[in-house]
C-alpha cells in the first residue's frame, strides 16, 4: 500500500489508467541499475528518481571533466575531478531521501554484472562505449534482466529495449554481430548536444517506467532520432537464431 504521502506526491502518476497504484507499487519496489553517469545517466537517474523508483544503483567509473558540464545537467564546476557516480549519488539522494541510491564508483566489469544483475529488475544502458555495451547485453541476456539501451553522438540518437524474459527478443548483438561493425563513433570524434541526449534520456526513462509497470514495451525495434530533421525512425529488428549471444536456445 502507498502512504497517504506517497498518494499525494505521485497522484498525477497514479491517475493515468496505466500506471495506478499498483503501478506506483512496482515503481517503489523496482530495483534499477543505470550503467554511466555521463550525458544519458544524469537525466534518466534524475527522471526514475522523481518518478518514484525505489532503487537505483549508479555504476560509473569516470571523473566529472569541464566538457562534461554542457549536458552532464547534476555537475557542477565544484565537482570535477569527483567521481560521477558518488557524486550523482549524493545530489540525488538528497533531492530524493525516500529512494534507497547507491554508487558503484567503478567501470562495469564481469564481476559487478554477477554480482548486481542477479538483485535488479532492469538495466539501463547510458554507457559511451561499446566494448560496456556488449557486456551489459550479454550479462542481461544471461540473467533474463531487460535492458534498455540509449546512444547519441552529434544530432543522433537511438534507443531500444532488449527483453530476454520474451524467447523472441532480439539483443544488441543481432543488431550488430561483430564488435567492429558496431559503430565506434563516440562523442569525444563527433560532439553531441545535451538536447538531444535528453530526448534519448527522456525516452529511455519512459521505457524503463513502462517495463516496471508492466505496460507493453516495444522489443524488436530499433528507434532512431535525427535532431536535424526532428524526425524518428523505427526499423524492426528480428531475433538471429544465429547469435552467439541470444541465438540456437529454442
Ligand atoms: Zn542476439
Amino acid at each position: 500500500m502507498l502512504t497517504t504521502q506517497e498518494q499525494l506526491k505521485y497522484s498525477r502518476q497514479i491517475m493515468m489508467d496505466k500506471i495506478g497504484e499498483q503501478g506506483q507499487i512496482a515503481l517503489r519496489n523496482a530495483k534499477v541499475l543505470i550503467v554511466g553517469v555521463g550525458g544519458l545517466g544524469n537525466p534518466v537517474s534524475l527522471y526514475l528518481a522523481a518518478a518514484g523508483v525505489g532503487t537505483l544503483y549508479l555504476a560509473d567509473g569516470d571523473t566529472i571533466e569541464l566538457s562534461n558540464l554542457p549536458r552532464q545537467i547534476q555537475f557542477n564546476e565544484q565537482n570535477i575531478n569527483q567521481n560521477k557516480a558518488d557524486t550523482a549519488v549524493d545530489k540525488l539522494s538528497q533531492q530524493f531521501p525516500d529512494s534507497n541510491i547507491e554508487a558503484i564508483d567503478d567501470m562495469l566489469d564481469q564481476e559487478l554484472c554477477d554480482y548486481y544483475l542477479p538483485q535488479v529488475d532492469l538495466v539501463l544502458d547510458c554507457s559511451d562505449n561499446i566494448k560496456t555495451r556488449y557486456l551489459i547485453n550479454q550479462a542481461c541476456v544471461s540473467y533474463k534482466v531487460p535492458l534498455v539501451i540509449g546512444a547519441a553522438t552529434g544530432f543522433d540518437g537511438q534507443q531500444l529495449i532488449v527483453d530476454p524474459r520474451d524467447d523472441n527478443s532480439a539483443c544488441y548483438h543481432c543488431l550488430f554481430p561483430a564488435s567492429e561493425k558496431a559503430p565506434a563513433n563516440n562523442c569525444q570524434t563527433l560532439g553531441i548536444l545535451g538536447p538531444v541526449l535528453a530526448i534519448i534520456a527522456g525516452m529511455q526513462s519512459l521505457q524503463a517506467i513502462k517495463l516496471l509497470t508492466n505496460n507493453k514495451a516495444q522489443i524488436n525495434q530499433l528507434n532512431l532520432f535525427d535532431g536535424l530533421s526532428n524526425q524518428w525512425q523505427q526499423f524492426k529488428m528480428k531475433k538471429q537464431e544465429s547469435c552467439t549471444v541470444c541465438g540456437g536456445k529454442a
